[in-house]
C-alpha cells in the first residue's frame, strides 16, 4: 500500500515531469540565461546560505564559504558559459560511397526527471553540482537531501523554484523517502552517499530500468616519496585528513611514506595536525562519531599505536588523530572512517608504496607528494583510483570542469565536468536519407548479395585498389539485380 511518503515522492516526480515539457523545449541559451539569473539571486543571499550550512553541520563559517558557497558561484558561471557547447548536436559519420545520400546527427536529449539523493557532508556543494548541469541539459530535478541536513536542501529548492518554477522539487525525509523517490520512477538517479546504501539504490534502480550514477565512499591514500618537500607535504596531508573534520569522501585516511623520510615526515605531520586542532569541529552525527571511535579502539586492540590524538571519553569532539603500526586487516585501514583520523605506514620502495595505496576496495582519490614530477606521474599510472593529485589532495571537488569520479567500491558515477553532462543527457540519433536507391542490403537475398558482402569485407581487410575495384563490380551486379 502506498504510504504518505510514497505519495509525496510521486507528486514531486509528476510535478517536475509536467513542468519539464516546457523547460526541455526551451533553447539551451534561454535555459542558461534563466539559470544565470537564478544563480545571481542565490548568491545575493550567500551569507544566509553559509549560515544555514554552518548551523546544521557545525563547519566554521569560513569553510561553509570556501567549500560550499564559492563552489555554487563557480557552478553557475561555468555551466552557463561552457555547458551549451557540449549540448550541441554532432555530425555522425556515414560512409558516403557505400551509403550515399544519408546524413546523421547525434543530439543530446534530456533524460527527463533526475532524482538527486544527497548526503550530509556537503549539503549544498554536492546537490548543486548535479542540479545546475542537469537543469541546463533540459532535465527537471527532485532533490532528496540528507535527513541530517534538511534545511540547506530546502533553502536551495525554495530559491530555485522562486526563479525557475516547479522544474525543481523537494522530497524530505530519511532513507524511506529516498526509496520512495526511486519507486516514483524518475528517469535517472544521481546518488551520493555510502557504499552500503549505494548498493541498495543500484538494485532498486536496476529493477525499474532507471539510469543510476553512484558517487560512493572512499579511503584515500597519500603517498609521500623520499624527495617530497616535507613541510609542504605535511601541511597538505594534514589538511587532506582534517578538512570538513574528515567527513570528506576523498579525505586522506591512509598515509604511506617512504622509509627514508618516515621519521621526519611523521614529526612534521603530527605538528601540523596538533596545530590545526582548533579548526576541526565535532562530527555531524553521533552515529559517525561512534564508527570512528570503534575503528580507533579496534586498531589499538590489534596492536596499533596512537601517535597523536585519540578518541576522548564522553561526547567531546575527536581531535586530529594519527595511528601507527595498524595491522592491515583492521577496520581503520580497510573501511571508511569518515572522521579526523588517519593511519600512517612506512615502506622502503616506490612499488611497495603503490601496493599499499592500492590495498583497498575503494578507489576514489590518491595523492603523490614528490619534487620529481616524472617519477610521480609514472607511479600515478599504477594507482587504481578515479583521481590522482600530485603534490595536492582533493581540492578539485568544487571545480566544475574537472570530473569527480571513482572506481570499485567508490562507485563509477561522474559528477562535475562535460563527461557528467553527457551522462545526464542521452544521445538521440537522427538520420535523414535523401537517396532514392533500393538498398543493396534489402531483400531479396541471394548469390549477388553474398558476393557483395564478401567483396566489401575483403575491401576493408586489404584496403587495396584491386579489392575496391572488385567491391564496386559486386555492387554494380547487385544493383542490376535489384532493379530488374
Ligand atoms: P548514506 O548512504 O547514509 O545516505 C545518503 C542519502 O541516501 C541520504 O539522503 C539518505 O537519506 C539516503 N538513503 C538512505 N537509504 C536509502 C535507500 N534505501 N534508498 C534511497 N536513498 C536512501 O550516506 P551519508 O552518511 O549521508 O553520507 C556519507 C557517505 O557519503 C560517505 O560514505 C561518503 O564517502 C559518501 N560521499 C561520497 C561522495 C562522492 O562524491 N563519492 C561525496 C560525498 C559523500
Amino acid at each position: 500500500m502506498a504510504t504518505k511518503v510514497d505519495k509525496q515522492a510521486l507528486e514531486a516526480v509528476n510535478e517536475v515531469r509536467a513542468a519539464g515539457v516546457e523547460w526541455a523545449s526551451l533553447p539551451v541559451a534561454e535555459r542558461a540565461r534563466r539559470l544565470r539569473e537564478a544563480g545571481r539571486l542565490i548568491l545575493a543571499e550567500s551569507d544566509a546560505l553559509a549560515r544555514v550550512v554552518t548551523a546544521e553541520t557545525g563547519k566554521p563559517l569560513a569553510e561553509s564559504y570556501s567549500s560550499e558557497v564559492l563552489g555554487v558561484a563557480d557552478l553557475f558561471a561555468y555551466w552557463c558559459k561552457h555547458g551549451p557547447v557540449h549540448l550541441e548536436p554532432r555530425k555522425g559519420l556515414v560512409p558516403a560511397l557505400d551509403m550515399p545520400g544519408k546524413k546523421a546527427r547525434v543530439e543530446r536529449m534530456p533524460r527527463g526527471v533526475v532524482a538527486c539523493i544527497s548526503p550530509w557532508n556537503y549539503p549544498v556543494a554536492i546537490p548543486m553540482r548535479t542540479l545546475v548541469p542537469a537543469l541546463l541539459g533540459g532535465n527537471g530535478v527532485v532533490l532528496k537531501p540528507s535527513e541530517f541536513t534538511p534545511r540547506s536542501g530546502a533553502w536551495l529548492v525554495e530559491r530555485l523554484r522562486a526563479s525557475l518554477g516547479p522544474i525543481v522539487a523537494l522530497v524530505e525525509g530519511d532513507g524511506k523517502a529516498g526509496a520512495a523517490l526511486i519507486k516514483a520512477r524518475p528517469d535517472m538517479v544521481v546518488f551520493t552517499g555510502s557504499t552500503a546504501t549505494g548498493t541498495k539504490v543500484a538494485v532498486a534502480c536496476a529493477k525499474r530500468g532507471i539510469a543510476c550514477e553512484q558517487e560512493l565512499g572512499g579511503k584515500d591514500c597519500a603517498i609521500v616519496l623520499d624527495d617530497a618537500d616535507i613541510d609542504r607535504a605535511a601541511a597538505g596531508v594534514a589538511w587532506g585528513i582534517l578538512t570538513n573534520a574528515g567527513q570528506n569522501c576523498a579525505g586522506i585516511e591512509r598515509v604511506a611514506v617512504h622509509g627514508r623520510v618516515a621519521e621526519r615526515f611523521q614529526e612534521a605531520l603530527i605538528d601540523r595536525l596538533r596545530k590545526a586542532a582548533t579548526h576541526v569541529p565535532g562530527l555531524v552525527t553521533d552515529g559517525q562519531r561512534a564508527i570512528v571511535a570503534r575503528h580507533v579502539a579496534a586498531a589499538v586492540e590489534a596492536g596499533g599505536v596512537v601517535l597523536t590524538g585519540g578518541v576522548p571519553d564522553g561526547d567531546e569532539p575527536i581531535p586530529p588523530t594519527l595511528l601507527g603500526s595498524v595491522p592491515r586487516d583492521c577496520k581503520a585501514w580497510r573501511e571508511e572512517s569518515f572522521g579526523p583520523v588517519a593511519v600512517l605506514v612506512a615502506a622502503g620502495s616506490d612499488e611497495e608504496l603503490v601496493r599499499l595505496a592500492n590495498d583497498s576496495e575503494y578507489g576514489l582519490g590518491a595523492s603523490i607528494w614528490s619534487k620529481d614530477i616524472r617519477r610521480a606521474e609514472r607511479l600515478s599510472r599504477k594507482l587504481n583510483t578515479g583521481m590522482v593529485w600530485i603534490n595536492n589532495h582533493s581540492f578539485t571537488g568544487a571545480l566544475p570542469d574537472l570530473p569527480w569520479v571513482g572506481v570499485g567500491a567508490s562507485g563509477s558515477g561522474i559528477t562535475n565536468s562535460p563527461e557528467a553532462l553527457l551522462h545526464m543527457t542521452r544521445p538521440r540519433l537522427v538520420v535523414v536519407d535523401t537517396s532514392n536507391a533500393i538498398e543493396p542490403w534489402w531483400y531479396p537475398y541471394g548469390d549477388k548479395m553474398l558476393g557483395l558482402m564478401r567483396a566489401a569485407v575483403e575491401r576493408q581487410r586489404s584496403g587495396g585498389l584491386g579489392a575496391t575495384f572488385e567491391a564496386l563490380k559486386a555492387l554494380r551486379l547487385r544493383n542490376k539485380e535489384l532493379r530488374s
